[in-house]
């Protein structure tokens, strides 16, 4: 029931009761699809916890280690832990790996060699590669070693080009890189068994290509993993999915362990590779961090198929639709005025619990062509399985948004924003 309680102290922190009353509605419709969300994280809270039991995850793995980092057996228990998870080979779980694009990045260049090609057979990746790739030129870049880079594109209906694609694969093609999420381009977010396909299609015409897969915002929306279903490499940021939001910096590569070992050489030192790297007491948080991560992940998802849903009551367009099957957690919402960005980041900073007080307001930002707008009051600075939205401010005006580390906060945000829009006379009830 909607208790009196509860409603008074939704009108106390700023929501109007019609709007309560369309939520209330919205939710109901959404019962069974929740439960179904419960049901995935249900299965992989045991695929977590079963995972920590078969490695004896104990007390002793939450002490750190400085320096070198000789012996960490929490570290080691942890990589284990998220090999086991992943199923797969071996693991590089690292506070060392500061971000998605640095765990990437290390993974890529671990894995390639002057002369090599790297295909992306899904278009372009994520804007933070560009540079990595050298796709656009870039100090450092992968291009600057003399490895060179191909592209297929998607099709016009945002499917795999296989005709593209095997014309694309030649002797040289050591890696192929493929994004699971859209990020914030308006292309689809592929399934695990949708890239399955696709690996399993490239390895067929190339048996020894490295398949790897950018799981970002991807980890346990579905029931299996890329490395289910072929994948030979793994790559993510802890400040996203699988850190469950306290994991206060870090990445992970999982996969075949001559991969991985690969990755290591590159991220400490050839000959080095996994048997340094100092925990500096982060173990706790890394290992409760993953273990919330499946119920994390469910409340995020949650939260972007009710904005779905209520945005889409407005007749606003939105990626994915309120119906449709979810592969990411993030949520695009087309406002188609810049009055409604401001007023929609305005509501999800509103809403935080850290530094609700301050204003967002758009700016330029280097990589960007216009103004952007950025909405977070994260406990982790930039976490983005924390509450937060994002836009460029230019046409159609798409906020994207994602996080939430319980329903109940993704839903508050959610309507918090609405407010804002219904306040500034943007919508209509
Ligand atoms: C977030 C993200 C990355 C990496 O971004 P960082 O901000 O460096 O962690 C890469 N690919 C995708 C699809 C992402 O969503």
């Amino acid at each position: 029931m909607f208790t009196k309680d509860l409603k008074t102290f939704y009108n106390k922190m700023g929501i109007d009761s019609k709007l309560l009353e369309l939520s209330r509605k919205i939710e109901g419709e959404l019962k069974e699809r929740f439960n179904h969300i419960d049901e995935i994280a249900e299965y992989n809270q045991l695929k977590v916890l079963n995972a920590m039991q078969e490695n004896k995850v104990s007390d002793a793995h939450f002490s750190g280690t400085t320096g070198y980092g000789y012996d960490d057996i929490g570290r080691d228990t942890l990589e284990q832990v998220y090999a086991d998870v992943f199923h797969t080979e071996d693991a590089l779980v690292r506070p060392q790996l500061i971000s998605g694009t640095h765990a990437l990045t290390v993974a890529l260049a671990g894995n390639l060699r002057p002369g090599d090609e790297l295909l992306s057979p899904v278009g372009k990746p994520y804007d933070t590669l560009e540079g990595v790739i050298g796709i656009k030129e870039t100090k450092g870049s992968l291009a600057e070693y003399g490895i060179k880079y191909r592209q297929v594109d998607l099709k016009a209906d945002g499917s795999f080009d296989y005709d593209k694609i095997r014309e694309a694969i030649n002797p040289k093609t050591k890696l192929a890189t493929i994004q699971r999420s859209k990020g914030y381009d308006d292309r689809p977010t592929f399934s695990v068994e949708q890239i399955g396909e696709l690996i399993s299609f490239m390895k067929k015409i190339k048996p020894d290509l490295i398949c790897m897969v950018d799981n970002c915002y991807g980890e346990f929306v579905e029931l299996i993993e890329p490395t289910d279903v072929g994948a030979d490499l793994c790559v993510g940021s802890l400040i996203k999915n699988p850190g469950g939001g306290l994991a206060p910096v870090g990445g992970y590569i999982v996969g075949k362990q001559e991969y991985v070992e690969n990755a290591a050489y590159r991220l400490t030192a050839p000959g080095l590779g996994k048997e340094v790297g100092p925990t500096l007491g982060l173990n706790t948080s890394l290992f409760q961090g993953f273990f919330l991560a499946p119920t994390v992940v469910s409340a995020a998802i949650k939260g972007a198929i009710f904005a779905a849903k209520l945005y889409e009551h407005f007749g606003f367009e939105v990626l994915p639709d309120g119906v449709e099957d979810r592969y990411d957690i993030i949520q695009a919402v087309t406002l188609d005025s810049p009055d409604a960005v401001i007023a929609f980041c305005e509501g999800i900073q509103a809403a935080a619990p850290v530094d609700s007080f301050v204003t967002p307001v758009p700016y330029a930002m280097p990589g960007y062509n216009c103004d952007v707008i950025m909405a977070a009051g994260a406990f982790i600075q930039g976490a983005s399985i924390e509450l937060s939205a994002d836009a460029p401010i230019r046409p159609p005006y798409t906020v994207f948004f994602q996080g939430g580390l319980t329903w109940q906060h993704a839903k508050y945000g959610i309507l918090m924003s609405l407010q804002k829009l219904l306040d500034k006379k943007l919508i209509q009830l």
